[in-house]
């Protein structure tokens, strides 16, 4: 974050309740002009004051989001690009597993995957590489742009309003849960969009890590301006079985290479569940 990062106050906020049960939640920690609260029915973290609609595209639009933090330094042998490098491997190698233990045992071969918050595109080239046929989902336009310029179809904007067209064999979200306003809202869409024998991929940091529990409200992710919801490996479960999911594998190691250094991060696969007739 730079100097020119917008500064925003109580008036930039709303407060919300928990997406799964409307609780109002407990306060956990007091970060003003936010506050970080733990759900008394189901224990799901989130945000409250959180930045509100305008104040929140205030903070998105700024270039230096993706230039700065986010990314790091783009070129090629940069530390952040090889870790993405390694992470696309793993996360691609894990979802073709799945996929082979799937019905189906189709991978790759003009199989249609979508990622929402797709970024710069990175990891939908090395999928499309792989034999995909990729889709993206982004709002901010810079990234979009520089998506389109890979020869890769993107919708600018939020997945909820993104005229898409069922099924896709593959959706993936890589660390991009976290900051949604209505996560339910968006599983939804994807239970929508996902064919029967699919499988969906997330990331996201998780609020019972070593680092989160450790650091407490230091945790170098918790991020109250962007981070609004956080996740452990059980109110993940929750929020997918309400919107139709199953999760398949969790995968916490910070070895693995799907999650390679993370300590404070996991990756989940998930299954659709049948639709009941
Ligand atoms: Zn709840």
């Amino acid at each position: 974050m730079t100097d020119s990062a917008p500064v925003f106050s109580a008036a930039d906020t709303e407060q919300v309740t928990c997406c799964l049960c409307g609780d109002a939640g407990k306060q956990v920690y007091d970060l003003p002009p936010y506050g970080v609260r733990r759900c008394t029915r189901c224990t799901l973290v989130f945000v409250s004051p959180r930045l509100q609609g305008p104040a929140l595209s205030r903070f998105y639009d700024q270039v230096d989001y993706f230039e700065g933090g986010v990314y790091g330094d783009r070129s090629r042998w940069s530390p952040a690009m090889v870790l993405q490098r390694i992470w696309t491997s793993g996360r691609l190698d894990r979802i073709a597993r799945a996929r082979s233990a799937a019905s189906s045992g189709r991978s790759g071969g003009g199989q249609r995957l979508l990622e929402f918050g797709s970024g710069y595109g990175l990891f939908l080239a090395t999928a499309r590489g792989r034999g995909y046929q990729v889709q993206g989902v982004e709002l901010s336009r810079p990234a979009a742009e520089a998506t389109k310029g890979l020869d890769i179809d993107v919708y600018c904007g939020q997945l909820v309003d993104a005229p898409l067209t069922s099924p896709y064999d593959v959706i993936c979200g890589w660390d991009t849960l976290e900051h949604v306003p209505d996560p339910l809202a968006v599983l939804r869409r994807i239970r929508e969009l996902i064919a029967e024998d699919g499988t969906v991929a997330l990331s996201t940091p998780y609020f019972s890590s070593l680092p989160s529990r450790l650091l407490r409200e230091r945790w170098w992710t918790l991020k109250p301006t962007e981070h609004i919801w956080h996740y452990t490996p059980y109110t993940l479960r929750l929020l997918t079985a309400r919107a139709g999911f199953t999760v398949t594998d969790v995968i916490r190691s910070p070895l693995a290479r799907a999650n390679l250094t993370r300590l404070d991060s996991l990756v989940v696969l998930l299954r659709p569940n049948p639709v009941r007739p």
